[in-house]
């Protein structure tokens, strides 16, 4: 007997008996279970929830709304061991790194919990002769959200409190790889007092997605996955008249300065190209040195520490690399370690042929490094999405500046360096959204907001932070006289001047 994971609509558990497929643990390649797909009638069913759930809600005070946010946090941290076994056992990742994902979505959580002082709007007394003018941000009404498997727990988190808390009902439509850990998540929220309906969950794959872009109720469409998704996502929502942000995929570069602190940068980029088995929109997967001599070391340092890292399942917290998510992606990444040594670039280490004892059928590939990579190999100009790290030398910060702005994607990157010139002038003008110096992962804190630009991101307003409320919330202006005593006007046909 397999576990069927089906839907959450009107806040009840759903299996409508439809499509399903199955879901796999990564680590042994073993079917673990499946998951329903949903059907247009069922994605409109919670549609249909959404919008009968928003009057109330929206009517709710913003306090009260956040007391729920305040009860939710709590159980998602009580309930954190099951969530990130969940996690660990549909998508592979290291327990200890689920454990990570899921703190930066509770702290997507605690920003929600602000929400009646981030809801408070613009106020002018005395705009004109006794006019007071104010602008308030009301919710929009229906909103969707549709998540990619490599944060099956944070990127839903990123989105559908922050959308809640604004006032919005919301229909998730997360990935159907991993789909189990946000379904529990949905529940905690039930569990905290979410009232029904407020929050549903369809899994399923692109008849869902149509019909919610299709779907005269809904919206607004918030997107994290690939960029030719994103950007479908994107063009149809605009079709049909919804707002719109899709993040999409990146190709990470770090700079590496000659004076570089290589022990600090060496341990930087293990974690940052290897973690969670390169699957990250954040992973650095290309290296760029300014001059041989930096980058000599540091290929010497990456191919001495990858011998020691330690390859196996994510459910097991000694490992630090677990499996890539399927069978297909294990392909794929292969298939790019093939081309690049025939397109030329020099193999230093080569994660291909790894097997963990106990886990042969799991979908592993070892961590791959890659020296004097050229701009015009595909294990250069294509997100790789796996345990590849190229390294691109150059001679001068100019001609990396230059490499990493003619890139199509531009979502995070980080200079190493001691000089701090170096790196204003980098940071200044690096075109890429979220830049860290001798940060790998710069990836902003749950109140800044999180985004790419180029090809990483459609749409004018990042996720989570200060732009989620201004995404889920619009501006309403309202200018107001009582005109009962002092300033009485006749007719006036022309603007004031
Ligand atoms: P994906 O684009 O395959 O899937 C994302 C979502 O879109 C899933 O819910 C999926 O069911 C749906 N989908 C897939 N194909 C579709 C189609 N043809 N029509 C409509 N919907 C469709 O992405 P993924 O493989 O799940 O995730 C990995 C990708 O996500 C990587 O490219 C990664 O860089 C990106 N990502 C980006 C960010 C970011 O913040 N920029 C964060 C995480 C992941």
């Amino acid at each position: 007997m397999t576990n069927t994971v089906g839907h959450l609509i009107g806040g009840e558990r759903v299996l409508t008996g439809g499509r399903t497929q199955p879901v796999y643990n990564p680590s042994t390649g073993e079917v673990c279970g499946a998951v329903e797909l949903a059907s247009v009638e069922t994605v409109e069913q919670a549609i249909a929830n959404a919008a009968a759930a928003y009057p109330a809600w929206r009517n709710t005070p913003p306090a009260k709304r956040a007391q729920v946010m305040f009860r939710f946090k709590m159980l998602l941290e009580e309930n954190a061991d099951e969530i990130c076994e969940l996690i660990s056992t549909e998508h592979g990742k290291v327990l200890h790194d689920a454990r990570g994902e899921l703190q930066r979505g509770i702290e997507n959580v605690e920003f929600a919990c602000g929400i009646p002082q981030l809801l408070k709007g613009e106020h002018s007394k005395n705009a004109g002769p006794d006019i007071d003018s104010w602008s308030e941000f009301q919710p929009l009404g229906v909103v969707a959200g549709i998540t990619p498997f490599n944060f099956p727990a944070m990127v839903p988190l990123w989105m559908w409190p922050a959308a809640v808390a604004c006032g919005n009902t919301f229909v998730l439509k997360p990935s159907e790889r991993d789909p189990s850990s946000v379904l529990k998540i949905a529940e905690l929220a039930l569990e905290a007092g979410l009232p029904k309906g407020v929050l549903n969950v369809v899994n399923g794959d692109k008849e869902a997605v149509d019909t919610l872009l299709h779907s005269s109720t809904v919206q607004a469409v918030s997107f994290v996955g690939s960029t030719p998704i994103a950007e479908y996502i994107y063009s149809e929502a605009a079709k049909n008249g919804k707002r719109c942000q899709a993040l999409g995929g990146a190709k990470n570069h770090s700079v590496l300065m000659p004076d570089t602190d290589l022990e600090n940068a060496v341990n930087a980029m293990m974690g940052a190209a290897y973690g969670s088995c390169g699957e990250r929109c954040m992973a650095l997967s290309v290296a760029v040195t300014v001059g041989d001599e930096i980058a000599d070391k540091l290929v010497a340092s990456l191919k001495e520490q990858i011998a020691g890292l330690k390859v196996g399942s994510g459910l097991d917290n000694s490992n630090e690399m677990g499996p890539l998510i399927t069978a297909d992606a294990q392909k794929k990444v292969k298939g790019y370690i093939d081309a690049g040594v025939e397109q030329g670039a020099e193999l230093v280490v080569d994660g291909r042929d790894l097997v963990v004892p106990g886990h042969e059928n799991g979908y592993f590939v070892g961590a791959t490094l890659f020296d004097k990579v050229t701009p015009d190999m595909s294990i250069y100009t294509d997100e790789i999405f796996g345990p590849v790290l190229a390294v691109v030398r150059v001679d001068s910060l100019e001609e990396a500046i230059k490499l990493i702005n003619d890139h199509e994607y531009g979502n995070g990157t980080c200079i190493f360096t001691r000089d701090g010139e170096a790196a204003r002038y980098f940071t200044d003008n690096i075109l890429v959204g979220m830049v860290g110096v001798n940060v790998p992962l710069p990836v902003p804190v749950s109140y800044h907001s999180f985004g790419g630009w180029k090809r990483s991101l459609f749409g004018d307003l990042s996720a989570y932070g200060p732009d989620a409320v201004r995404f889920y919330t619009r501006r309403k202006t309202i200018t107001q006289r009582w005109p009962s005593s002092g300033v009485r006007e006749g007719v006036v046909y022309s603007f004031p001047s």
